[in-house]
């Protein structure tokens, strides 16, 4: 039995320091945290607090709402307490953009309510109204104790910045071409408007940095080299990712390079939804991401062969299925129960090629009869085989197996 020991280890994480954001730490070797963005009307108390919460439920650490008008700012401490009545006290992060200076001096109770702010260099404000626009929402930080994710990205670039920088570029015996240029201006407007929020008066350890593309090989080189030049906890996210296997394969390409470097201490995955889809889609890859590179536990993980022609039926795809989604819905109740449930890794095989070998490798395993095999499906408990299943009940027997493993081996919590 093994909890995927078979990964090497990935890179020592990079050193920064750790920023506070209500109760979730980011950075300083805390864990890598997952966060999601809501799209619901701000402005929309209820629905905003409905999806922060589904978010929340679903495993996202922090959650970051748009904040782009009065109704919106007016609405934050109502979405705040409507969250806190549920009992979820999970940080909001303020997403501004062009008025966020107006907003947060009009509306101090926004600011207060608020566990971070987002700025974008790009548009905080443009030419001499640029810096005290800036300042003007360091200092809300500052006043409020509020941390500040400065999140540059490539499609709100400050197109100052990469005047000078296209400039000095243009000066230099062998220029760099246009990629290099662009994501050497992306890393240079996050660090200098971090040195310059801490000129403004904000602590170094109030702040996030981010610098977002939406190509994987850009993104890559854009946070080592990032990562190289400073000690700020960094956000990851490959901007505009995209829908379905795209948006989710795209985001692992990039971030699982990054993260086995060590690189990348909070992650928020931004996959278009497909029409009618969740939202909390974005937290589940997010988790998954993590997990499967061995980084963080948040649900037990299925194990599944892909089928071939030993497998003609589909029972045991569902099987695999049935008992991946019956897990992620137990696990609120289990993780407010149980120590360590999160671990548990679970096989579903569909012959017995690999079936029986794969099960044993999990904590509890089944191998289902492929076609032509005897009508039976051995199920492998820490490695031994426990009990074989037959007939029509099998799934609900596995999962009233998996049901009993959790209650009897993983410590029950106090209280
Ligand atoms: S375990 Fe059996 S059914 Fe599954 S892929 Fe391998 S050979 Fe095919």
């Amino acid at each position: 039995m093994t909890n995927h020991s078979f990964l090497a280890a990935p890179a020592q994480r990079h050193v920064t320091r750790q920023v506070r954001i209500g109760r979730v730490r980011v950075g300083g070797g805390a864990p890598v945290v997952v966060q999601s963005m809501t799209n619901t009307d701000t402005a929309d108390v209820l629905g905003t607090a409905m999806q922060v919460a589904e978010l929340a439920r679903a495993g996202s650490e922090m959650v970051r709402i748009t904040v782009n008008n009065d109704e919106a700012a007016q609405a934050v401490p109502h979405i705040r307490d409507r969250l806190l009545a549920l009992n979820m006290d999970v940080p909001l992060v303020g997403d501004f953009h062009y008025n966020g200076h107006t907003l947060l001096t009009k509306y101090p109770a926004c600011a207060e309510a608020l566990a971070k702010l987002r700025i974008n260099p790009g548009n905080v404000g443009a030419g001499s109204k640029r810096d005290p626009q800036f300042a003007a929402i360091v200092d809300i930080a500052c006043k409020y104790d509020k941390p500040v994710r400065i999140g540059v990205n490539w499609g709100s670039l400050d197109q100052s910045v990469l005047a000078r920088i296209m400039d000095e570029n243009a000066r230099l015996a062998e220029p760099r071409d246009a990629g290099a240029v662009m994501r050497e201006a992306l890393v240079v407007s996050a660090l200098e408007s971090a040195a310059k929020a801490e000129e403004y008066g904000l602590p170094g350890d109030r702040i996030i940095l981010s610098a977002k593309v939406s190509s994987v090989q850009d993104l890559i080189a854009v946070y080592r080299d990032m990562a190289r030049r400073c000690d700020y906890p960094l956000h990851l996210g490959l901007t505009e990712a995209g829908m379905g296997s795209k948006g989710i394969v795209a985001s692992t390409a990039a971030l699982a390079v990054l993260l086995q470097e060590g690189i990348g201490d909070t992650i928020r995955i931004s996959l278009t939804p497909e029409p009618g889809g969740s939202r909390t889609q974005e937290v589940v890859v997010a988790q998954e991401i993590l997990q499967t590179m061995g980084l963080r536990a948040f649900t037990p993980m299925v194990t599944a062969c892909p089928g071939c022609g030993r497998t003609t039926s589909t029972y045991f795809q569902e099987l695999a299925s049935g008992i991946q989604d019956y897990v992620r819905a137990q696990m609120p109740v289990w993780r407010e129960q149980y120590d360590g449930v999160e671990n548990m890794t679970l096989a579903v095989m569909g012959c017995i090629v690999n079936g029986p070998g794969e099960s044993k490798h999990a904590n509890i395993g089944i191998s289902l009869p492929g076609t032509g095999e005897t009508p039976a499906a051995p199920v492998f408990v820490d490695g031994v085989k426990a009990v074989t299943l037959r007939g029509d009940n099998i799934a609900a027997e596995f999962k009233a197996i998996v049901d009993d493993y959790v209650a009897t081996k993983y410590v029950k919590k106090a209280g």
